[in-house]
């Protein structure tokens, strides 16, 4: 019997667990990915890997509970593991600043473990005495865990190709079922609605910092800045410029990551900085998960678009991932179905 011939596109964190989880749970694939940028180069390896849902419109927080709460659950069985300090994934607790005026409970306030508000010796840690909340989460070194995820690929015969396409189109003649994960990337593939929002992120080395914190940027942009202490390096962050699709690290916004994070943790002053990274994160209206049908060349070529994940991709990638797998299933089934 023919194996059914699949291509992933893209080998962010999107891509990558996609091929995997196909390649695990239906039968018969030969699957192959195709990418342009790999490991440490592409947008998911310069995030922060933190796990909350963060700068997601409206539509999509509504629409993703489902898949935070499957990749929440899966990191915690890798914190749970023995692989857990080779990926450098681990529970983190901390501060999030939001100010006298707490939003109303976020959908995943269950989620994260002992959400609470903070207490007023709490308050008092924050220079202009900010109210705010307290939580657990999880932080995952994505540098470490995209070359393990690769590995299992490839162990299982995952063929891969480094190649740059203009045009779904290009790779259909030679597949049944085209997953397309290519985040910014499907700007250019012809999906208008896509737009990035720029970030920039300092990587320095801390290890006396022991909790993550969120707060108002003082500088008045609107941007939230952050402080996530991993395993490796400190990311300190908070750019967050809508429709900007520049990947140029800039100096003012060095200086403002650095002022804000040092004015919560005075002794960051002093950090040696490991890196200085800047990505888009890939944005539109809604996350794009969906499964559709083209007649290409007088036969159907099955499309699993899963792009679209904004500021949350670390957050919600397994949920997803399961997801185009059902669909990858559900193509699978038709196709044996229509050789009986
Ligand atoms: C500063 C910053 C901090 C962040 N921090 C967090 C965080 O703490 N937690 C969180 O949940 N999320 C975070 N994010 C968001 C997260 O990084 C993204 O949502 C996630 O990386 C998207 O993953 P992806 O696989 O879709 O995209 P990418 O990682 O960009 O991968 C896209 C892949 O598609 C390939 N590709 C694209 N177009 C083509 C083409 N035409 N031909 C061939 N290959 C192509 C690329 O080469 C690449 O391999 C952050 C983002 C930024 C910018």
């Amino acid at each position: 019997m023919s194996k059914q011939r699949v291509c992933v596109v893209g080998a962010g964190i999107i891509g990558l667990s996609s091929a995997v989880r196909i390649q695990e749970n239906v039968p018969g694939v030969d699957i192959t990915i195709i990418a342009d940028k790999f490991s440490p180069n592409t947008c998911s390896d310069g995030s922060g890997g933190f796990w909350e849902p963060f700068l997601l419109p409206e539509e999509s927080l509504a629409q993703s509970n489902k898949w935070c709460k499957d990749t929440w659950d899966y990191l915690m069985s890798l914190v749970k593991s023995p692989t857990a300090a080779a990926l450098g994934v681990h529970t983190v607790s901390g501060y999030n600043f939001t100010g006298v005026n707490i939003p109303k409970d976020p959908p995943w306030k269950d989620q994260v473990l002992g959400y609470r508000r903070l207490s007023s010796k709490e308050i008092k840690l924050h220079p202009d005495n900010r109210d705010g909340v307290f939580y657990t989460t999880m932080m995952i070194n994505v540098k470490k865990y995209l070359p393990w995820l690769m590995r299992q690929f490839r162990i299982k015969n995952g063929k891969v190709i480094n190649r740059k396409i203009n045009s779904l189109e290009e790779v259909m003649a030679d597949y049944d079922l085209v997953v397309n994960c290519t985040g910014i990337g499907a700007y250019d593939l012809g999906d208008s609605s896509v737009y990035p929002v720029r970030g920039q992120v300092i990587r320095v080395k801390a290890p006396w910092v022991k909790h993550f914190y969120f707060d108002k940027d003082p500088s008045e942009t609107g941007n939230k800045l952050y402080i996530f202490p991993g395993k490796d390096f400190v990311v300190l962050g908070g750019t967050s410029q809508i429709g900007n699709w520049s990947t140029y690290v800039t100096a003012s916004d060095r200086k403002r990551i650095l002022d804000g994070c040092s004015r919560l943790i005075p002794s960051l002053q002093e950090a040696e900085v490991l890196e200085e990274w800047t990505g888009l994160r890939p944005s539109r209206p809604t996350i794009r998960l969906e499964k559709e049908d083209v007649c290409f060349n007088g036969r159907t070529v099955t499309i699993i678009h899963n792009y679209g994940h904004a500021g949350s991709g670390i957050t919600l990638f397994w949920g997803c991932a399961k997801v185009a797998t059902d669909f990858a299933m559900e193509s699978y089934r038709l196709n044996q179905q229509s050789k009986l």
